[in-house]
């Protein structure tokens, strides 16, 4: 059998190891475009900070000549052509398949704004941004991060840390938009300006000054931020331009069914370029984190190899620290207008809030003190229903024991109402 894995990210190696484990004596090969060993971009803003190079490497940097896989390093895959089974690479080359796995991940969304093409106006995606951004450390003085997302607030503190003056511009009248409520990214705000990071909401950069080097941002409010060093984080798409007439289904990314196949048959996808179902907000969705990727892949590379393997879905989970606060989100942290969120400050400068939807607990914020993740993170998961709301947004009491006993009433009442729905047809 002839295994194809396109893409060399952390999807791309977890699919390698479970191919080998599960078909020893197949032929497996990964495209990979980037030009280093697969590496683990959680670690960039580390990197930023002063970890050693070596260290993002977190698989070593010879896995796949371990696992008896080739690595094509460097080169992209361009198209498929299936009446060939073969990727058709960006160097005029062409590797064929039996099985094919699109692990291409995402890429940061690139800001179009007049003077983003100048020295020191860059992203933070790869191992090549983050050598870019190390590039300018000597010489820059005042950065500025645009945008308020998690991976922009990680590169602003490692910024800080390396002791450059920060700006964060956020366009939204909240940092983490995406991430949690108003009232808990305000903890963070403050926690993060109290280190030095300054913040600048509900306004954007409309155009980056300077000669050939970046030497200074003008705001869409007409103010003028000094910057040698811009960091553009405004989200993530799905690396799936490649794709285009390979007769495979593409929304918010790639369409998988629960075994990850796409609608081309011998062709699977997981990682931050599939499209899932999120369990939370019952509804397809991207969520692009490392252990879904990992997950999803290992679901994929058993059905490659013959199984057949369910993925139940995915939910979105952050768990980080800022300025040394500990922060966890995961599932639906924005409530809508039928959601009830129930959030109570605690201790110095703590805050927990969970949002419930009829009833069913659907996500979780704690900043400050972060107590039970796991069986929150699972009760999310599996829609946890019967939970008291006040005493657990402030003793969160909530033992594995009880989010297990709450999910297993939430299967009932789905039962019931099931055999209900059986009865009235
Ligand atoms: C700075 C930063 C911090 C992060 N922190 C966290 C965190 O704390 N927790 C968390 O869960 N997640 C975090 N993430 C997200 C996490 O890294 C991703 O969810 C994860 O890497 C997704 O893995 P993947 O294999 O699906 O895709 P990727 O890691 O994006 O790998 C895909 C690979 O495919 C390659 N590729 C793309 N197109 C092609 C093509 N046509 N041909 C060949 N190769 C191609 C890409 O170059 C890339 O190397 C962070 C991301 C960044 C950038």
């Amino acid at each position: 059998m002839r295994y194809v894995i396109i893409g060399a990210g952390p999807a791309g190696v977890e699919a390698a190891f479970e191919i080998r484990r599960r078909d020893p004596d197949s032929d497996v090969t990964v495209v990979g475009a980037e030009p280093y060993p697969p590496y683990s971009r959680v670690l960039l803003s580390y990197l930023i900070a002063g970890m050693p190079m070596d260290r993002v490497y977190v698989w070593g940097r010879n896995v796949f000549r371990r696992l008896g896989a080739e690595h094509i390093m460097g080169v992209g895959v361009q198209g498929i052509d299936h009446s060939r089974n073969v990727v058709l690479l960006s160097d005029g080359g062409s590797v064929c398949f039996d099985r094919l796995l699109i692990s291409s991940g995402a890429s940061a969304r690139a800001s179009s704004v007049p003077g983003a093409e100048l020295d020191g106006v860059t992203v933070l995606r790869s191992l090549a941004d983050a050598k870019v951004i190390l590039s300018c450390l000597g010489s820059a003085k005042a950065v500025l991060v645009v945008g308020g997302g998690f991976v922009s607030l990680k590169a602003a503190e490692a910024l800080w840390a390396t002791g450059k003056c920060v700006t964060v511009v956020v366009s939204s009248s909240q940092i983490l938009s995406q991430g949690m409520s108003a009232r808990a990214a305000c903890v963070v705000q403050r926690s993060l300006e109290q280190k030095g990071i300054r913040f600048l909401l509900e306004t954007d950069v409309s155009g980056f000054c300077g000669r050939r080097r970046v030497r200074s941002a003008v705001l869409s409010n007409g103010a003028e931020v000094e910057c040698d060093l811009a960091v553009i984080g405004k989200g993530v798409t799905p690396s799936c331009g490649f794709l285009q007439n390979a007769g495979v289904e593409v929304r918010a990314g790639v369409v998988v069914d629960d075994r990850m196949a796409t609608t081309r048959e011998g062709v699977y996808a997981a990682g931050d370029v599939a499209e899932t179902c999120d369990l939370a907000r019952r509804e397809p969705r991207v969520n692009a984190l490392w252990p879904n990727a990992v997950e999803q892949a290992r679901v994929a590379a058993a059905n490659m190899a013959g199984d057949d393997a369910k993925y139940a879905g995915s939910i979105s989970m952050n768990a980080t620290r800022f300025a040394g606060l500990h922060v966890m989100s995961c599932g639906v942290t924005r409530p809508k207008d039928q959601d009830e969120a129930v959030g109570a400050f605690f201790g110095s400068g703590c805050y927990r809030e969970l949002v419930f939807r009829q009833g069913r607990l659907i996500g979780s914020t704690q900043v400050g003190e972060v107590i039970n993740a796991g069986a929150l993170y699972w009760a999310v998961r599996n829609e946890a229903v019967g939970i008291e709301r006040a005493g657990l947004v402030m003793s969160l009491p909530l033992s594995y024991g009880d989010a297990v006993s709450a999910c297993g009433a939430a299967r009932s009442i789905k039962g019931r109402t099931r055999a209900r729905q059986g009865e009235q047809r």
